[in-house]
């Protein structure tokens, strides 16, 4: 299985527009973030999950040649606001792209981009052929079996998604703040799991980096990555306060086991 970080960042992305924050201002290209999803390839099936509103330049700069699905995690702007940017892969593959979610994440995508299911198309207007595919249960895109998990982000329906492929597992929830102790058991023991950990300071929606790092020891996973960080943490200052075994993931980050 092999991962690329295509962004990291919490829903403004870091540098926050108009921030003379020190962490805004820095040199450091890891304390750049753009809005956070992940792509994934595992026997040679390419998987995005979310598509947020940086995806055209993610798809760009870390090459993501193809997309045989999108797994969307919930209906929140920063995660779906470049879904439509996927139907260049129309282009090249010649194929419907099935597009997986939550009942109540597929009817906001239906409302928000009314357009791909519309009877009438216009002349000329070229839009995104998607499949959108409720999920409640386990499903197999090609090899991979995919896991739906609920997740409380809030008051937005939202999962978390675990990944297994010839042996190999994976666990992301980039949006999170509880997760039930039934979640936790199907994360437990995974090769690499990702959870969002956006600062230090609470937030109403979202696990500080404390918390994540509570909730990853209880998990126990081989390697665990914290991701959706916004502009409080310095990336090299947030590592250091970490346990060992857990590290904070930057944009482009490949891993392959
Ligand atoms: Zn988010
Ligand atoms: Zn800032
Ligand atoms: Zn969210």
């Amino acid at each position: 299985m092999k991962i690329v970080f295509l962004g990291t960042g919490t829903s403004v992305g870091v540098p926050v527009i108009g921030c003379e924050c020190r962490v805004c201002r820095s040199p450091d290209p890891h304390n750049r973030r753009l809005r956070s999803s992940l792509y994934v390839v595992a026997d040679g099936t390419h998987i995005v999950i979310d598509t947020s509103l940086d995806f055209r330049e993610q798809a760009l700069t870390f090459r993501v040649p193809r997309v045989d699905a999108v797994l969307v995690t919930h209906a929140h702007a920063d995660h779906i606001f470049g879904l439509d940017d996927v139907r260049r892969y129309n282009t090249i593959q010649g194929t419907v792209i099935p597009v997986y979610a939550s009942p109540g994440t597929v009817a906001d995508l239906r409302r928000i981009f009314t357009y791909v299911s519309a009877d009438r198309p216009e002349p000329g207007v070229f839009r995104p052929r998607l499949d959108f595919i409720e999920v409640r249960e386990p499903f197999a895109v090609g090899p991979v079996r995919v896991e739906p998990l609920p997740i409380v982000h809030g008051r937005v329906e939202t999962y978390g998604f675990r990944l297994d492929a010839g042996g190999r597992t994976l666990g992301y929830v980039p949006d999170c703040k509880q997760m039930t102790d039934a979640v936790v058991d199907r994360f437990r023991g995974v090769d690499v799991m990702i959870l969002d950990g956006l600062r230090h300071r609470s937030h109403p929606t979202h696990h500080t980096l404390e918390e994540a790092a509570a909730l990853l020891t209880r998990i126990g996973a081989r390697h665990a990555y914290l991701t959706h960080i916004c502009h409080d943490l310095d990336h090299d200052e947030a590592q250091q306060s970490l346990p060992a075994g857990m590290s904070v993931s930057y944009d482009g980050l490949t891993l392959e086991w």
